[in-house]
Protein backbone atom coordinates (compact mmCIF):
# COMPACT_ATOMS: atom_id res chain seq x y z
CA UNK A 1 0.00 0.00 0.00
CA UNK A 2 0.94 3.70 -1.03
CA UNK A 3 -0.24 5.76 2.28
CA UNK A 4 -2.28 7.68 0.60
CA UNK A 5 -4.15 11.12 2.38
CA UNK A 6 -7.85 9.88 1.14
CA UNK A 7 -6.83 6.13 2.74
CA UNK A 8 -5.64 7.13 5.84
CA UNK A 9 -8.92 7.66 7.67
CA UNK A 10 -11.35 5.06 8.19
CA UNK A 11 -15.26 6.17 6.98
CA UNK A 12 -17.44 4.95 8.98
CA UNK A 13 -20.65 6.62 8.34
CA UNK A 14 -24.16 5.06 7.76
CA UNK A 15 -23.28 3.61 11.05
CA UNK A 16 -25.76 3.54 14.16
CA UNK A 17 -23.56 4.15 17.33
CA UNK A 18 -24.77 1.94 19.47
CA UNK A 19 -22.90 1.65 23.06
CA UNK A 20 -23.25 -1.45 24.55
CA UNK A 21 -21.55 -3.90 27.09
CA UNK A 22 -20.76 -7.26 25.25
CA UNK A 23 -19.23 -10.54 26.86
CA UNK A 24 -16.33 -11.78 25.03
CA UNK A 25 -17.39 -15.58 23.72
CA UNK A 26 -13.42 -16.69 24.01
CA UNK A 27 -12.36 -14.70 27.11
CA UNK A 28 -16.40 -14.79 28.89
CA UNK A 29 -14.91 -11.50 30.25
CA UNK A 30 -17.09 -8.12 29.56
CA UNK A 31 -16.14 -5.19 27.44
CA UNK A 32 -17.35 -2.04 25.93
CA UNK A 33 -18.44 -2.68 22.80
CA UNK A 34 -20.07 -0.24 20.40
CA UNK A 35 -20.86 -2.99 17.47
CA UNK A 36 -23.53 -5.12 18.16
CA UNK A 37 -23.46 -9.07 16.51
CA UNK A 38 -25.72 -7.27 13.99
CA UNK A 39 -24.16 -4.82 12.85
CA UNK A 40 -20.70 -6.61 13.06
CA UNK A 41 -22.09 -9.02 10.26
CA UNK A 42 -23.78 -6.57 8.73
CA UNK A 43 -20.09 -4.82 8.48
CA UNK A 44 -18.60 -7.99 7.56
CA UNK A 45 -21.09 -8.49 4.59
CA UNK A 46 -20.12 -4.95 3.23
CA UNK A 47 -16.58 -5.96 3.55
CA UNK A 48 -17.32 -9.09 1.62
CA UNK A 49 -19.17 -7.81 -1.17
CA UNK A 50 -16.39 -5.20 -2.14
CA UNK A 51 -13.46 -7.31 -1.40
CA UNK A 52 -15.22 -9.89 -4.19
CA UNK A 53 -16.15 -6.56 -6.34
CA UNK A 54 -12.59 -5.06 -6.55
CA UNK A 55 -10.76 -7.89 -5.80
CA UNK A 56 -12.25 -11.11 -6.98
CA UNK A 57 -12.59 -14.69 -5.68
CA UNK A 58 -10.09 -16.39 -7.12
CA UNK A 59 -11.38 -19.00 -10.19
CA UNK A 60 -11.00 -22.18 -8.46
CA UNK A 61 -13.57 -24.44 -7.13
CA UNK A 62 -11.15 -27.45 -5.60
CA UNK A 63 -9.14 -24.80 -3.56
CA UNK A 64 -12.51 -23.13 -2.67
CA UNK A 65 -14.35 -26.09 -1.11
CA UNK A 66 -11.09 -27.07 0.70
CA UNK A 67 -10.62 -23.57 2.48
CA UNK A 68 -14.60 -23.55 2.80
CA UNK A 69 -14.49 -26.97 4.52
CA UNK A 70 -11.70 -26.45 6.76
CA UNK A 71 -12.77 -23.09 7.78
CA UNK A 72 -15.88 -24.69 8.45
CA UNK A 73 -15.00 -27.40 10.56
CA UNK A 74 -13.05 -25.39 12.55
CA UNK A 75 -15.09 -22.80 13.14
CA UNK A 76 -18.42 -24.68 13.61
CA UNK A 77 -16.47 -26.20 16.61
CA UNK A 78 -15.46 -22.73 17.84
CA UNK A 79 -17.26 -20.59 20.78
CA UNK A 80 -19.09 -18.62 17.39
CA UNK A 81 -20.34 -21.62 15.42
CA UNK A 82 -23.99 -19.64 14.70
CA UNK A 83 -21.85 -16.74 13.21
CA UNK A 84 -22.90 -16.42 8.76
CA UNK A 85 -19.13 -17.43 8.67
CA UNK A 86 -17.59 -17.73 5.24
CA UNK A 87 -14.30 -18.71 3.63
CA UNK A 88 -12.98 -16.73 0.40
CA UNK A 89 -9.75 -17.69 -1.92
CA UNK A 90 -9.02 -14.35 -3.24
CA UNK A 91 -7.42 -13.87 -6.42
CA UNK A 92 -4.56 -11.71 -4.95
CA UNK A 93 -0.64 -12.71 -5.64
CA UNK A 94 0.42 -10.73 -2.02
CA UNK A 95 1.08 -13.36 0.92
CA UNK A 96 -2.32 -12.54 3.06
CA UNK A 97 -5.33 -13.46 5.17
CA UNK A 98 -7.65 -11.51 6.55
CA UNK A 99 -10.82 -11.82 8.82
CA UNK A 100 -13.52 -9.29 8.39
CA UNK A 101 -15.97 -8.97 11.84
CA UNK A 102 -19.14 -11.49 11.48
CA UNK A 103 -16.63 -14.31 10.36
CA UNK A 104 -16.11 -13.57 6.53
CA UNK A 105 -12.30 -14.93 6.17
CA UNK A 106 -10.60 -14.18 2.98
CA UNK A 107 -7.10 -15.91 2.25
CA UNK A 108 -4.94 -15.00 -0.64
CA UNK A 109 -3.68 -17.20 -3.44
CA UNK A 110 -0.67 -16.07 -2.81
CA UNK A 111 -0.34 -17.14 0.67
CA UNK A 112 -1.90 -21.06 -0.60
CA UNK A 113 1.01 -21.09 -3.07
CA UNK A 114 3.49 -20.53 -0.39
CA UNK A 115 1.90 -23.50 1.66
CA UNK A 116 2.83 -27.00 2.03
CA UNK A 117 0.10 -28.47 3.87
CA UNK A 118 -3.33 -28.51 5.05
CA UNK A 119 -2.10 -28.52 8.21
CA UNK A 120 -0.71 -25.01 7.65
CA UNK A 121 -4.06 -23.85 5.67
CA UNK A 122 -5.80 -25.16 9.06
CA UNK A 123 -3.39 -23.05 11.02
CA UNK A 124 -3.86 -19.59 8.82
CA UNK A 125 -7.98 -20.12 9.23
CA UNK A 126 -7.07 -20.97 12.59
CA UNK A 127 -5.75 -18.13 13.82
CA UNK A 128 -8.17 -15.22 11.61
CA UNK A 129 -10.56 -17.27 13.33
CA UNK A 130 -9.60 -16.90 16.32
CA UNK A 131 -9.49 -12.93 15.66
CA UNK A 132 -13.22 -13.34 15.15
CA UNK A 133 -13.98 -15.43 18.02
CA UNK A 134 -12.20 -12.78 20.28
CA UNK A 135 -14.20 -9.81 18.71
CA UNK A 136 -10.76 -8.05 18.12
CA UNK A 137 -12.61 -7.38 14.45
CA UNK A 138 -15.51 -6.06 16.49
CA UNK A 139 -13.23 -4.16 18.55
CA UNK A 140 -11.13 -2.88 15.78
CA UNK A 141 -14.25 -1.34 14.45
CA UNK A 142 -14.92 0.73 17.70
CA UNK A 143 -11.83 2.32 17.38
CA UNK A 144 -12.29 3.20 13.90
CA UNK A 145 -15.59 4.48 14.86
CA UNK A 146 -14.35 5.82 17.66
CA UNK A 147 -11.24 7.82 15.69
CA UNK A 148 -14.32 8.78 12.95
CA UNK A 149 -15.79 10.73 15.64
CA UNK A 150 -12.79 12.85 16.10
CA UNK A 151 -12.32 13.87 12.41
CA UNK A 152 -13.79 16.70 10.17
CA UNK A 153 -16.12 15.72 7.01
CA UNK A 154 -14.46 17.87 4.66
CA UNK A 155 -12.44 15.38 3.26
CA UNK A 156 -12.33 16.52 -0.05
CA UNK A 157 -10.72 14.31 -1.50
CA UNK A 158 -11.73 11.05 -0.43
CA UNK A 159 -15.19 12.13 -1.89
CA UNK A 160 -13.54 13.05 -4.79
CA UNK A 161 -12.34 9.69 -5.63
CA UNK A 162 -14.94 8.07 -4.20
CA UNK A 163 -17.25 9.95 -6.40
CA UNK A 164 -14.99 9.05 -9.39
CA UNK A 165 -14.57 5.69 -9.23
CA UNK A 166 -15.22 4.32 -6.14
CA UNK A 167 -11.55 3.85 -4.57
CA UNK A 168 -10.32 1.85 -1.41
CA UNK A 169 -14.48 2.40 -0.17
CA UNK A 170 -14.93 1.69 3.15
CA UNK A 171 -15.48 -1.84 3.32
CA UNK A 172 -11.82 -2.57 1.80
CA UNK A 173 -10.65 -0.45 4.27
CA UNK A 174 -11.08 -2.57 7.35
CA UNK A 175 -9.09 -5.43 5.81
CA UNK A 176 -6.20 -3.23 6.50
CA UNK A 177 -7.06 -2.52 9.98
CA UNK A 178 -4.39 -4.03 12.69
CA UNK A 179 -4.47 -5.89 15.35
CA UNK A 180 -2.43 -5.18 18.46
CA UNK A 181 0.20 -7.70 19.32
CA UNK A 182 -1.74 -9.60 22.51
CA UNK A 183 -4.30 -9.49 19.98
CA UNK A 184 -2.08 -11.64 17.91
CA UNK A 185 -0.85 -13.75 20.32
CA UNK A 186 -4.25 -14.62 21.29
CA UNK A 187 -4.82 -15.26 17.72
CA UNK A 188 -2.51 -17.32 17.38
CA UNK A 189 -3.41 -19.05 20.47
CA UNK A 190 -6.51 -20.09 19.68
CA UNK A 191 -5.03 -21.11 15.81
CA UNK A 192 -3.47 -23.28 18.02
CA UNK A 193 -5.95 -25.03 19.81
CA UNK A 194 -8.35 -24.77 16.87
CA UNK A 195 -6.27 -26.86 14.20
CA UNK A 196 -5.24 -29.61 16.56
CA UNK A 197 -9.27 -29.54 17.87
CA UNK A 198 -10.23 -30.43 14.16
CA UNK A 199 -7.00 -33.30 13.82
CA UNK A 200 -4.45 -31.32 12.25
CA UNK A 201 -0.63 -31.35 13.09
CA UNK A 202 0.21 -28.64 15.01
CA UNK A 203 3.78 -28.19 13.35
CA UNK A 204 2.11 -26.85 10.48
CA UNK A 205 1.99 -23.72 12.19
CA UNK A 206 5.51 -23.51 12.94
CA UNK A 207 6.26 -24.08 9.36
CA UNK A 208 3.92 -21.52 8.17
CA UNK A 209 5.60 -19.38 10.54
CA UNK A 210 8.55 -20.06 9.15
CA UNK A 211 7.76 -19.42 5.89
CA UNK A 212 6.42 -16.12 6.54
CA UNK A 213 9.41 -15.10 8.18
CA UNK A 214 11.09 -16.21 4.99
CA UNK A 215 8.93 -14.54 2.79
CA UNK A 216 9.78 -11.29 5.19
CA UNK A 217 13.20 -11.40 4.80
CA UNK A 218 12.82 -11.95 0.95
CA UNK A 219 10.25 -9.21 1.10
CA UNK A 220 12.71 -6.06 -1.10
CA UNK A 221 9.76 -4.90 -3.95
CA UNK A 222 6.54 -5.60 -2.23
CA UNK A 223 5.73 -5.45 1.64
CA UNK A 224 3.63 -8.92 2.09
CA UNK A 225 0.76 -7.29 4.36
CA UNK A 226 0.26 -10.08 6.14
CA UNK A 227 3.80 -10.52 7.65
CA UNK A 228 3.75 -6.70 8.03
CA UNK A 229 0.50 -6.55 10.28
CA UNK A 230 1.61 -9.73 11.91
CA UNK A 231 4.54 -8.97 14.10
CA UNK A 232 7.74 -10.79 14.81
CA UNK A 233 7.66 -14.57 12.78
CA UNK A 234 10.73 -15.77 14.22
CA UNK A 235 9.71 -15.01 17.87
CA UNK A 236 5.90 -16.95 17.39
CA UNK A 237 7.91 -19.87 15.95
CA UNK A 238 9.92 -20.29 19.28
CA UNK A 239 6.23 -20.07 20.87
CA UNK A 240 4.47 -22.41 18.78
CA UNK A 241 7.27 -24.92 19.77
CA UNK A 242 6.32 -24.46 23.36
CA UNK A 243 2.74 -24.99 22.46
CA UNK A 244 3.50 -28.42 20.46
CA UNK A 245 5.73 -29.61 23.23
CA UNK A 246 3.29 -28.92 26.25
CA UNK A 247 1.15 -31.06 24.05
CA UNK A 248 2.85 -33.98 24.89
CA UNK A 249 1.74 -33.27 28.26
CA UNK A 250 -2.15 -33.77 27.72
CA UNK A 251 -1.34 -36.83 25.50
CA UNK A 252 -2.17 -35.87 22.07
CA UNK A 253 0.84 -36.82 20.02
CA UNK A 254 1.17 -34.14 17.13
CA UNK A 255 2.52 -37.02 15.55
CA UNK A 256 -1.10 -39.06 15.19
CA UNK A 257 -2.54 -35.82 13.85
CA UNK A 258 -2.48 -34.92 10.06
CA UNK A 259 -0.60 -32.91 7.45
CA UNK A 260 -2.47 -33.90 3.83
CA UNK A 261 0.96 -32.80 2.66
CA UNK A 262 0.83 -34.40 -1.04
CA UNK A 263 -2.67 -33.99 -1.47
CA UNK A 264 -2.41 -30.18 -0.77
CA UNK A 265 0.51 -29.90 -3.17
CA UNK A 266 -1.26 -31.21 -5.60
CA UNK A 267 -4.37 -29.38 -5.60
CA UNK A 268 -2.31 -26.33 -6.36
CA UNK A 269 -1.44 -27.74 -9.65
CA UNK A 270 -2.11 -25.00 -12.34
CA UNK A 271 -2.71 -22.74 -9.87
CA UNK A 272 -1.64 -18.97 -10.58
CA UNK A 273 1.20 -17.92 -9.33
CA UNK A 274 2.57 -14.60 -8.89
CA UNK A 275 0.98 -11.44 -10.33
CA UNK A 276 -1.66 -12.06 -13.11
CA UNK A 277 -0.50 -9.39 -15.91
CA UNK A 278 -3.99 -9.63 -17.61
CA UNK A 279 -5.25 -7.51 -14.45
CA UNK A 280 -1.99 -4.88 -15.82
CA UNK A 281 1.55 -4.59 -14.81
CA UNK A 282 4.34 -2.83 -14.59
CA UNK A 283 7.72 -2.25 -16.34
CA UNK A 284 9.80 0.05 -15.31
CA UNK A 285 7.42 2.95 -14.62
CA UNK A 286 5.21 2.46 -17.66
CA UNK A 287 1.77 0.71 -16.43
CA UNK A 288 0.17 -1.92 -18.98
CA UNK A 289 -3.08 -3.31 -18.87
CA UNK A 290 -3.91 -5.79 -21.35
CA UNK A 291 -7.74 -6.31 -20.58
CA UNK A 292 -8.46 -2.84 -20.67
CA UNK A 293 -5.70 -2.49 -23.25
CA UNK A 294 -3.96 0.78 -22.36
CA UNK A 295 -0.43 2.09 -21.09
CA UNK A 296 0.70 5.19 -19.73
CA UNK A 297 3.62 5.75 -18.01
CA UNK A 298 4.90 7.36 -14.27
CA UNK A 299 7.50 10.27 -13.86
CA UNK A 300 10.88 8.23 -13.11
CA UNK A 301 11.64 7.11 -9.61
CA UNK A 302 8.32 6.94 -8.75
CA UNK A 303 6.76 4.53 -6.32
CA UNK A 304 3.45 2.84 -8.05
CA UNK A 305 1.33 0.07 -6.87
CA UNK A 306 -1.86 -1.92 -9.04
CA UNK A 307 -4.36 -1.39 -6.24
CA UNK A 308 -7.15 -3.40 -6.80
CA UNK A 309 -9.44 -0.73 -8.22
CA UNK A 310 -6.82 2.11 -8.71
CA UNK A 311 -3.38 2.61 -10.01
CA UNK A 312 -1.26 5.29 -7.72
CA UNK A 313 1.80 6.70 -8.27
CA UNK A 314 4.00 8.92 -5.66
CA UNK A 315 7.11 10.82 -6.14
CA UNK A 316 10.14 9.58 -4.14
CA UNK A 317 9.62 12.51 -1.37
CA UNK A 318 5.80 11.48 -1.00
CA UNK A 319 4.35 15.27 -1.47
CA UNK A 320 3.30 14.25 -5.29
CA UNK A 321 0.62 11.95 -5.81
CA UNK A 322 -0.69 10.69 -9.33
CA UNK A 323 -3.82 7.60 -9.74
CA UNK A 324 -5.93 6.26 -12.33
CA UNK A 325 -9.39 4.75 -11.90
CA UNK A 326 -12.01 4.24 -14.48
CA UNK A 327 -15.00 5.91 -14.17
CA UNK A 328 -18.54 6.15 -15.46
CA UNK A 329 -20.18 8.09 -18.23
CA UNK A 330 -18.16 10.12 -21.37
CA UNK A 331 -15.16 12.30 -20.31
CA UNK A 332 -17.43 15.05 -20.24
CA UNK A 333 -19.55 14.25 -17.74
CA UNK A 334 -16.66 12.77 -15.56
CA UNK A 335 -14.68 15.86 -16.10
CA UNK A 336 -18.19 18.03 -14.61
CA UNK A 337 -18.73 16.08 -12.30
CA UNK A 338 -15.10 16.26 -10.89
CA UNK A 339 -14.54 20.16 -11.22
CA UNK A 340 -17.72 21.21 -10.19
CA UNK A 341 -17.04 19.48 -6.78
CA UNK A 342 -17.67 21.84 -4.00
CA UNK A 343 -14.33 23.13 -2.33
CA UNK A 344 -12.64 22.56 -5.79
CA UNK A 345 -11.41 25.40 -7.97
CA UNK A 346 -11.15 24.78 -11.38
CA UNK A 347 -8.83 26.19 -13.99
CA UNK A 348 -9.11 26.15 -17.41
CA UNK A 349 -10.81 23.40 -18.69
CA UNK A 350 -10.28 22.06 -22.57
CA UNK A 351 -11.94 19.29 -24.45
CA UNK A 352 -9.46 18.03 -27.44
CA UNK A 353 -7.44 14.72 -28.10
CA UNK A 354 -4.72 12.61 -26.80
CA UNK A 355 -2.99 10.35 -28.59
CA UNK A 356 -6.25 10.24 -30.77
CA UNK A 357 -8.51 9.50 -27.39
CA UNK A 358 -11.23 12.26 -26.75
CA UNK A 359 -10.06 14.16 -23.40
CA UNK A 360 -11.20 16.84 -21.12
CA UNK A 361 -8.37 17.77 -18.98
CA UNK A 362 -7.53 20.84 -16.67
CA UNK A 363 -6.23 22.31 -13.22
CA UNK A 364 -7.22 22.78 -9.92
CA UNK A 365 -6.99 23.50 -6.91
CA UNK A 366 -8.51 22.76 -3.60
CA UNK A 367 -7.84 22.01 0.38
CA UNK A 368 -6.69 18.44 1.84
CA UNK A 369 -8.58 18.26 5.12
CA UNK A 370 -5.40 19.25 7.00
CA UNK A 371 -6.23 22.57 5.74
CA UNK A 372 -2.97 21.94 2.99
CA UNK A 373 -3.78 23.85 -0.07
CA UNK A 374 -3.17 21.50 -2.97
CA UNK A 375 -2.96 21.75 -6.44
CA UNK A 376 -3.31 19.54 -9.80
CA UNK A 377 -4.05 18.17 -13.08
CA UNK A 378 -6.94 16.04 -13.96
CA UNK A 379 -7.44 14.57 -17.34
CA UNK A 380 -10.43 12.30 -18.57
CA UNK A 381 -9.64 10.58 -21.24
CA UNK A 382 -12.22 8.16 -23.80
CA UNK A 383 -11.03 4.53 -24.41
CA UNK A 384 -13.48 1.43 -25.09
CA UNK A 385 -15.93 1.68 -23.66
CA UNK A 386 -14.82 3.44 -20.27
CA UNK A 387 -13.15 6.76 -19.27
CA UNK A 388 -9.93 6.75 -17.89
CA UNK A 389 -9.70 9.59 -14.74
CA UNK A 390 -5.95 10.50 -14.03
CA UNK A 391 -5.87 12.68 -11.60
CA UNK A 392 -2.53 14.10 -9.83
CA UNK A 393 -1.68 16.95 -7.36
CA UNK A 394 0.74 17.92 -4.92
CA UNK A 395 1.59 20.72 -2.33
CA UNK A 396 0.67 24.10 -4.34
CA UNK A 397 3.91 25.59 -3.48
CA UNK A 398 5.03 22.87 -5.70
CA UNK A 399 4.33 25.27 -8.57
CA UNK A 400 4.09 25.27 -12.45
CA UNK A 401 6.74 21.95 -12.68
CA UNK A 402 4.02 19.80 -11.22
CA UNK A 403 1.64 20.81 -13.81
CA UNK A 404 3.98 20.08 -16.22
CA UNK A 405 5.28 16.89 -14.92
CA UNK A 406 1.03 15.45 -14.89
CA UNK A 407 0.60 16.79 -18.37
CA UNK A 408 3.71 14.40 -19.33
CA UNK A 409 2.12 11.40 -17.53
CA UNK A 410 -1.62 12.64 -19.20
CA UNK A 411 -0.11 12.35 -22.94
CA UNK A 412 1.63 8.86 -22.19
CA UNK A 413 -1.76 7.06 -22.18
CA UNK A 414 -2.48 5.53 -24.79
CA UNK A 415 -4.32 2.45 -26.66
CA UNK A 416 -1.95 -0.87 -25.80
CA UNK A 417 -1.33 -2.22 -29.11
CA UNK A 418 1.83 -4.59 -28.54
CA UNK A 419 0.33 -8.04 -29.32
CA UNK A 420 3.30 -9.55 -26.85
CA UNK A 421 1.99 -7.37 -24.08
CA UNK A 422 -1.64 -7.51 -24.97
CA UNK A 423 -1.27 -11.95 -24.58
CA UNK A 424 0.84 -11.79 -21.33
CA UNK A 425 -0.59 -14.85 -19.78
CA UNK A 426 0.50 -15.74 -15.67
CA UNK A 427 2.53 -18.27 -14.46
CA UNK A 428 1.02 -21.39 -12.98
CA UNK A 429 2.51 -23.90 -10.50
CA UNK A 430 2.89 -27.52 -11.24
CA UNK A 431 3.21 -30.53 -8.78
CA UNK A 432 6.41 -32.50 -9.28
CA UNK A 433 7.09 -36.29 -7.46
CA UNK A 434 11.04 -35.82 -6.45
CA UNK A 435 12.30 -38.64 -7.93
CA UNK A 436 15.35 -38.97 -5.21
CA UNK A 437 16.59 -36.42 -2.38
CA UNK A 438 18.05 -33.78 -4.50
CA UNK A 439 18.76 -29.80 -3.54
CA UNK A 440 16.73 -27.30 -4.79
CA UNK A 441 19.23 -26.34 -6.98
CA UNK A 442 19.44 -30.01 -8.74
CA UNK A 443 15.56 -29.78 -8.67
CA UNK A 444 15.31 -26.69 -10.35
CA UNK A 445 17.90 -27.80 -13.22
CA UNK A 446 15.62 -31.20 -14.17
CA UNK A 447 12.59 -28.94 -13.83
CA UNK A 448 12.87 -25.74 -14.49
CA UNK A 449 10.77 -22.65 -13.46
CA UNK A 450 10.38 -19.79 -14.38
CA UNK A 451 11.11 -17.65 -11.08
CA UNK A 452 14.27 -17.46 -9.54
CA UNK A 453 15.67 -20.83 -7.76
CA UNK A 454 15.74 -18.58 -4.29
CA UNK A 455 11.42 -18.15 -4.62
CA UNK A 456 11.20 -21.98 -5.68
CA UNK A 457 12.61 -22.97 -2.16
CA UNK A 458 10.37 -20.57 -1.00
CA UNK A 459 7.44 -22.08 -2.23
CA UNK A 460 8.44 -25.26 -0.94
CA UNK A 461 8.82 -24.31 2.21
CA UNK A 462 12.92 -24.91 2.51
CA UNK A 463 15.45 -22.50 3.72
CA UNK A 464 17.32 -22.32 -0.17
CA UNK A 465 19.02 -23.51 -3.20
CA UNK A 466 20.92 -25.71 -1.40
CA UNK A 467 18.39 -26.72 0.95
CA UNK A 468 17.46 -30.97 0.56
CA UNK A 469 13.86 -31.49 -1.37
CA UNK A 470 13.38 -35.74 0.22
CA UNK A 471 12.65 -38.12 -2.21
CA UNK A 472 8.62 -39.10 -3.16
CA UNK A 473 7.69 -35.84 -1.79
CA UNK A 474 5.54 -33.63 -4.32
CA UNK A 475 7.30 -30.38 -5.18
CA UNK A 476 6.26 -27.25 -6.60
CA UNK A 477 7.52 -25.93 -9.64
CA UNK A 478 6.52 -22.26 -11.93
CA UNK A 479 5.98 -22.29 -15.60
CA UNK A 480 5.10 -19.69 -18.27
CA UNK A 481 4.44 -15.92 -17.53
CA UNK A 482 5.25 -12.73 -18.35
CA UNK A 483 9.28 -13.28 -19.16
CA UNK A 484 11.30 -10.82 -16.80
CA UNK A 485 12.71 -7.79 -18.35
CA UNK A 486 16.18 -6.76 -17.19
CA UNK A 487 15.66 -3.51 -15.63
CA UNK A 488 18.71 -1.43 -15.55
CA UNK A 489 19.51 0.61 -12.31
CA UNK A 490 18.27 3.61 -11.22
CA UNK A 491 15.60 3.53 -13.93
CA UNK A 492 18.39 4.57 -16.59
CA UNK A 493 16.77 2.63 -19.66
ZN1 LIG B 1 -3.60 -11.89 12.87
Amino acid sequence: MIAMPWNRSILLTGLLLATACARNPVTGKSELSLVSEEQEIALGRQTRDETLRTIGEYQDPEAQALVRRIGMEIAKASERPALPWEFHVIDDDQVNAFAAPGGFIFITRGILAHMNSEAELASVLGHEIGHVTARHTAQQVSKAQLAQLGLGVGMIFSSTVREVGGALSQGLQLLFLKFGRDAESQADDLGFRYMVADGYDPNGAAEMFRTLERVSARAGQRLPEWASTHPDPGNRVAKTQQRIDSLTGTGRNPKTLKDNEAQFVRMLDGMTFGQDPRKGFFRGNTFYHPELRFQFAFPEGWKTANLPDQVVGQSPEGNEVLQLQAAQGTPQQVAQKFFQQQGLRAGQVTRGTVNGLDAVTGDFSAQLEDGTPIAGTAGFLALGSHTYALIGFAASSQGRSVSDRFGTVLRSFRPLTDPALLNARPATMHSVRVPRDMTVQEFNKQYPSTVPVEQVALINGVDGPSSTLAAGRIAKQVQGGLAKQETAPDGAR
